[in-house]
Formats: structure tokens, sequence, C-alpha cells
């Protein structure tokens, strides 16, 4: 199919036109995000393929199957970012990579925990400019340490067996108990219970108008004093406000976020020379106990072959029959 691929890296164009050697498509790669700027770029394209920081809502899908485009294949595996009735209103095809590598995004969020207990980042700093002091750099053993997972799913698992594996406690919060994570030794319990057991929360629930906010002053309100929060999962998933708040008190004592809330206006982009305008994110690099990274936990180069293979195979596969295997349904949306 001829596809218009938006927002673009060089990575991106290495590893999908690797994989096109096999699927053959006509792909042509646009740096852009996908707007209301530049939508008309997408005119006469079947299918245009989008990241997690283009967003469609109602009127830019219109203008799309107005345009002719049929499939939007989204090369992530969260679609909260698009308008999931509009596009089935107008009979146009959501498809997306439902898993990639698990493996990178829970691995990442183990390099946080890590990195803010043992305090790498500043340890980092230090040596560099000969202070090899250790005096603020206290960390805590993982062993024994209670994990609070929240989110179940294919990353929360792989997560909850690699703290495992340090010797964690497991506490889980899911309708769904994973059966790998039971057999784990993961003892589900309620959000409220997580909240005020865990000494570490990592998030791995999709974001959906239930989850917005999940964590906001009440639920911190819940913690344990000194409670490292960990969030690799949508920047949506907490109050940005609320979490400055509770680390000023100390009810949390780490923040390790991957994604921020609104991260589209900063993530992915160089802006090391300009002035960033958003004051509640600059508030969070102040703490010295506050590591964000810009959304790389998926950044592995297996994830990114097994990224290009499937939104391929996705393209293919509706190119050839009209469905595909990974479509993004509203009923199964809902039920995440
Ligand atoms: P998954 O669908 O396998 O698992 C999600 C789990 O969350 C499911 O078990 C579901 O039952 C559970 N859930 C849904 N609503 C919940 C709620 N209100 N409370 C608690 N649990 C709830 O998804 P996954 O592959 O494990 O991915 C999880 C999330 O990770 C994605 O939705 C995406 O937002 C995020 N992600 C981030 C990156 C990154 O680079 N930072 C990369 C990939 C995925």
């Amino acid at each position: 199919m001829k596809v218009a691929f938006f927002n673009t890296k060089p990575y991106d164009r290495q590893f999908f036109g690797a994989a096109n050697e096999k699927h053959c498509h006509e792909i042509i790669f646009f740096e852009s995000h996908l707007s209301l700027e530049t939508i008309s770029l997408a005119a006469g394209f079947p299918a245009i393929c989008i990241f997690i920081n283009d967003y469609l809502n109602a009127e830019m899908l219109q203008i799309l199957a107005k345009g002719g485009t049929k499939l939007i294949a989204l090369r992530s595996a969260g679609f909260n970012h698009v308008d999931l009735t509009a596009a089935s209103n107008l009979g146009m095809a959501i498809v997306r990579v439902p898993a990639y590598s698990p493996y990178a995004v829970a691995e990442h969020a183990v390099a946080l925990i890590l990195s803010l207990n043992r305090k790498i980042h500043r340890a980092y700093n230090r040596v560099r400019e000969g202070n090899f002091s250790i005096e603020g750099l206290l960390g805590f053993d993982l062993y024994g340490a209670t994990v609070g997972v929240v989110g179940t799913g294919k990353i929360g698992a792989i997560f909850a067996q690699i703290m495992r594996g340090f010797g964690c406690k497991l506490l889980g919060y899911d309708a769904y108990h994973n059966p790998l994570c039971v057999e784990l030794g993961m003892k589900y319990v309620s959000m409220a219970e997580l909240l005020s057991h865990s000494d570490i929360i990592s998030l791995h629930c999709p974001l959906t108008p239930d989850t917005h906010h999940l964590i906001n002053t009440e639920a911190i309100a819940k913690l344990k004093t000194g409670t490292m929060l960990i969030n690799t999962s949508r920047g949506g998933l907490i109050d940005t406000q609320a979490a400055i708040d509770g680390l000023k008190s100390g009810s949390i004592g780490y923040l390790g976020i991957d994604v921020y809330e609104q991260e589209a206006d900063l993530f992915f982009e160089d802006l090391s020379n300009e002035v960033i305008q958003d004051d509640i994110f600059q508030r969070l690099l102040t703490f010295p106990n506050v590591i964000v990274t810009g959304h790389q936990a998926f950044f592995t180069s297996q994830a990114l072959a097994n990224i290009a293979e499937t939104t391929l195979a996705n393209i293919t596969e509706f190119g050839e029959s009209g469905t595909c295997t990974n479509e993004v349904k509203i009923d199964n949306a809902i039920a995440k």
C-alpha cells in the first residue's frame, strides 16, 4: 500500500526501511508531526502511520477520510491519542502493535528504580567533578521491599518477574489476575491497600478515562512516607501538580517517570537551546529525587525491529483482506 509515515526520525527510517524489504509498501517518510498544519500531506494516501504524540481528533479524521485514507497504523501499543469513535463512524480502521517488547519497558522501569535508589544520577556527576563523598547517596536493599504493580498485563508481569528476582514482595492491582503473576507469589489487593503497603509503586495500566489521574492528591495521601513512584505507562496517569506536592511533603520519596502528561510539547525534540515554558515540568527537574526520561522505555533495537515488522504486517494484512488482527475496536478499547 501507499503509506505516509508522519513524525519520523532517522531510527524509524532505518528500521522501517529494513523491514519493508519484505513487505514492499510504497512508503513516504515525513519528519513533521501529523497536525492540522501538515494534514494536507496525507491526501491521496490510503494508509498513514503515526506515533504516540500525533493526536487525531474527529476534525482531523474527517479531513483524512475526505482525502481517501482508510487505515491508520499506530506504531505504538497505546491508542489513547486517537478518537476511536470518530474513526469508527467514518469507517476507518485503526491498527496497532499490541506487543513489541514488554522487556524493553519493564527493564526501563527497573533502571529508574535502581538509579533513584542508589542515586546513580548524582554519583555520576559527583565523581566527574572529583567529589568522592558518598554522603547523601544512601540507598536501601531491594531485597524484602514491597513492590506494588498497577496493571499486571504483559509489561507489568515481566516487571513483576524481575522484581521477584531481587527478592521483593509483590502486590498487584488489576481486575484481571494474571496467572503468571499469581505464580510469582503476587497478592492481588485493592488500590487503597496497594497504595498504603508498597515501598515502590510502578504503573503499567493504560490511560483511559478511568485511569486518568489515578495518582492524585487522595491517592498520594494514602502512601507510606517516602514511597517510590515509577511511571513508564502514560503521563496522564499522574496528576503532576499533586506529585510535586507529594514530593514536597515527603509522601513521595522518589519519582521516576518516562512519560509526562504534557510531553507532546517537549519529548522527542532537542530543545536544549530553548527556554522551556512548562513551569510544572521545570519544577519537577529541580528535585534531587526525581528522574525524568523522555519516553525512551520502548527504545531498544529489538523493540524497534518488532514495531517495524508488526506495523508493516498490519498494513499488508489490511491491504489484502480489508481487516486486521491487530485492529483496535471500540469494544476492546473500553475493556482496556
Ligand atoms: P496490557 O494490555 O498487556 O496490560 C495492561 C493491563 O492493565 C491489563 O492487565 C489491564 O487489565 C490492566 N488495567 C486496565 N485498566 C486498569 C485499571 N484501571 N487499573 C489497573 N489495571 C488496569 O498492556 P502492556 O503491553 O502491559 O502495556 C501497558 C501500558 O504501557 C500501555 O497501555 C502503554 O500506555 C504503556 N507503554 C509505554 C511505553 C513506553 O515507551 N514508555 C511503551 C509501551 C507501552
